[in-house]
């Protein structure tokens, strides 16, 4: 989930953009849908404590580089309670090509660390609880709760960001606001199939920098399409 440093350079100003309707915002995510039926997470994980710590470590990064760390990381620390004993300097060494290692190092050892001490080694199945956790926000609380529970929720990662300002479902900036946005555009049950389908795009057409406008489906839908 890489956060974008870059402001684009071909994509039309996000602020200018105008609100879409509840018809054309459905319409446009309908598109996106058909496009990726499959949509789903790209971290590779066992469990839910895995999919936590890996979530966790994709801030900054991308999923491909969290997949390629978790690999060594998971071996060494399949459950929370192995995780919470390690040294802090092997995990530091195993994490270090996803960037801010000593910080994720300490996140990803005290979450693992505060799920033994209060939950027995499990990762809890809701909001209250698992935004208490040592490094989880409400994105990457969202994520765990989309995926290893079935509850909808919005990830209001760096993709759903970009991509909510440039379809016009949002003029917000701070991720709270932009997802109580989203959540308003789309009925709940929709939440994270949107949200995984939104990121996909993202990663593969809706670029930061040079969104790939021509191949688009949905560049006749879009306000921000360069296509037309
Ligand atoms: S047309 Fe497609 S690629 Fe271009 S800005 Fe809109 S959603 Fe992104």
């Amino acid at each position: 989930m890489k956060k974008a440093t870059t402001k684009s350079k071909n994509a039309k100003p996000t602020a200018k953009i105008k609100p879409v309707s509840k018809a054309k915002a459905k319409q446009m995510v309908d598109e996106l849908c058909k496009l990726y039926p499959d949509a789903q997470c790209e971290l590779t994980f066992d469990n839910n404590y895995q999919l936590l710590t890996a979530v966790i470590l994709s801030a900054q990064t991308t999923d491909i580089q969290v997949n390629k760390v978790t690999q060594l990381l998971f071996k060494k620390f399949p459950q929370a309670k192995d995780l919470a004993e390690a040294s802090l300097d092997d995990i530091k060494e195993i994490i270090r090509p996803t960037g801010y290692y000593n910080a994720k190092a300490n996140n990803i050892q005290q979450c693992a660390q505060a799920l033994v001490a209060r939950h027995g080694g499990i990762v809890p199945d809701n909001m209250e609880e698992l935004i208490k956790l040592p490094g989880v926000g409400r994105k990457t609380a969202n994520v765990v709760l989309g995926v290893a529970f079935g509850v909808p929720g919005w990830s209001v990662d760096t993709h759903v960001q970009r991509l909510s300002k440039r379809f016009g479902f949002t003029q917000e900036t701070d991720p709270v606001k932009i997802e109580q946005d989203l959540q308003k555009l789309f009925p709940g049950q929709d939440w994270s199939k949107i949200s995984i389908t939104i990121i996909w795009h993202g990663r593969r057409l809706c670029y930061a920098r040079k969104p790939d406008c021509l191949q688009c489906p949905i560049n006749k839908l879009c306000p921000s399409s360069e296509a037309c």
